[in-house]
């Protein structure tokens, strides 16, 4: 009986308490928190984000539409869920059985999609056990979750210049990101990042006028640029002129492709070109030639796994990731697997609604070959967990924006605290991490 159960009375982990209560994200946009109490004292609080370029198969989020209040983006209904029928279903159990807890609330709710309960109801619920638990052991929740396997910080990928649905300008690709790999610590990454941020800021503003320093939802700046190129071209400047060089900080891309995509006659439409999947391919290759791009997103529509396929096969040594592909579904992941779309996947916890779920997704990367890679969404909140996750599952990855915006730097400041946790034994991979 030398087990650390029998240190630890099981009373102290049953939940005593599931609150739920509408908060807003940085679009300004309603959204759930759910705080879980342990009778051992234990606290988890946790914020459901919601995205812009949402996938045609995510999990539904959802909103009081046909309630004028908040103009129908409102989630009273889904906060009463919380309140009325998930907190009965949970009181009782205990915090530290995630699978089986996730597991209630899935067949409680008997959808596909969980449309029933709304996918910010049940992450927002299953993020808040998670973290309860892990407060109840006095404990962080990236060593819940990791233990001491856990010490691997992310690469970030930051997206700093914005476009398709999350700007007000004519890019039809969504994020260009930096990816600063030229450091052995996290927090050295960053800081490269960060001077990348404000060397760019400038050359904006000296190219485009003042107008070109707005910023896009995640933190990105929005110029009124019009092609890829001119995009990539200033990202390319803006490292060089910050003193770094190509091997330090690579670039990565995601197209959100399905923002572009004309599904009626089958054709991209990318700097005021009409493209076929064949030609956007070849379009994307004198891309990964021409700048040092290590990974592209979404860069065809989401049905499109045959696509995926092609693509993987045919840009060698790029990152593949699918975002609207896989939307963190393990059925749509497994499909993708078998058929060699993509070799990695972006891992949105509310896209799939519970911690289990996106635990075996990861699980199911790490198995197949995968990278996973831990990401945000557009319409965020001063919620960490995501930073937690990509430490505790070692992803090596993770995307959470520009350096810039609370909501943003938050993940970014909850990582530097995750590294001064594990001083000396916190590692960071860097360009091996996409290896
Ligand atoms: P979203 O975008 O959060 O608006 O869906 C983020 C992404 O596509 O990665
Ligand atoms: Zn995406």
């Amino acid at each position: 009986m030398n087990s650390v159960l029998s240190y630890l009375s099981n009373d102290l982990f049953i939940i005593n308490e599931v609150r739920g209560r509408m908060v807003l994200d940085s679009r300004g946009n309603p959204t759930v928190e759910v705080e879980v109490l342990t009778a051992g004292g234990g606290v988890g609080v946790a914020i459901a984000p919601a995205g812009a370029s949402k996938g045609k198969w995510e999990a539904v989020e959802k909103r009081d539409l046909k309630n004028s209040r908040f103009r129908g983006k409102g989630v009273y209904s889904a906060v009463e869920t919380v309140n009325k029928v998930i907190a009965p279903l949970l009181t009782g159990m205990d915090a530290r059985m995630q699978r089986g807890i996730d597991q209630k609330m899935i067949e409680a709710d008997g959808t596909e999609n969980k449309s029933k309960f709304g996918a910010n109801a049940t992450i927002a619920t299953s993020l808040a056990v998670a973290k309860a638990s892990a407060d109840t052991y006095g404990i962080p929740l990236f060593m819940y979750i990791g233990g001491i396997t856990a010490n691997i910080l992310p690469t970030p990928m930051m997206n700093i210049i914005n476009g398709g649905k999350h700007a007000g300008n004519e890019l039809a690709i969504q994020e260009f990101m930096i990816v600063p790999v030229g450091a052995d610590r996290f927090s050295e990454a960053l800081r490269i990042g960060c001077e990348v941020y404000y060397v760019l800021k400038e050359y904006l503003k000296k190219t485009y006028g003042k107008n070109a320093i707005n910023v896009g939802d995640e933190g990105g700046f929005a110029p009124p640029m019009k092609e890829t190129k001119e995009a990539l071209d200033a990202l390319v400047k803006a490292i060089e002129l910050a003193g770094y060089s190509e091997n330090e900080v690579k670039l990565a891309l995601d197209c959100a492709a399905s923002t572009f995509y004309n599904e009626e006659n089958k054709i991209y439409v990318i700097d005021k070109k009409e493209m076929s999947r064949e030609k956007l391919i070849e379009f994307y290759r004198e891309l990964c030639n021409e700048y040092p791009i290590i990974s592209i997103e979404d860069p065809l529509h989401e049905e499109d796994f045959e696509g995926f396929r092609v693509i993987t096969r045919e840009l060698k040594g790029i990152l593949i990731v699918g975002d609207d592909l896989f939307v963190t579904n393990p059925k749509r992941f497994k499909k993708g697997i078998e058929m060699n779309a993509a070799n990695a996947i972006l891992v949105k916890p509310n896209q799939i609604g519970t911690l289990t779920e996106t635990m075996d997704v990861i699980q199911m990367a790490k198995l197949h070959g995968y990278k996973a890679i831990i990401s945000h969404r557009s319409g965020e909140t001063e919620d960490t967990t995501i930073a937690d996750l990509a430490v505790g599952f070692s992803t090596g990855l993770i995307k959470t924006g520009a350096p810039g915006r609370g909501e943003r730097t938050a993940k970014y400041n909850r990582l530097l605290r995750i590294e001064e946790i594990l001083g000396n034994s916190a590692k960071f991979l860097g360009l091996r991490a996409f290896e």
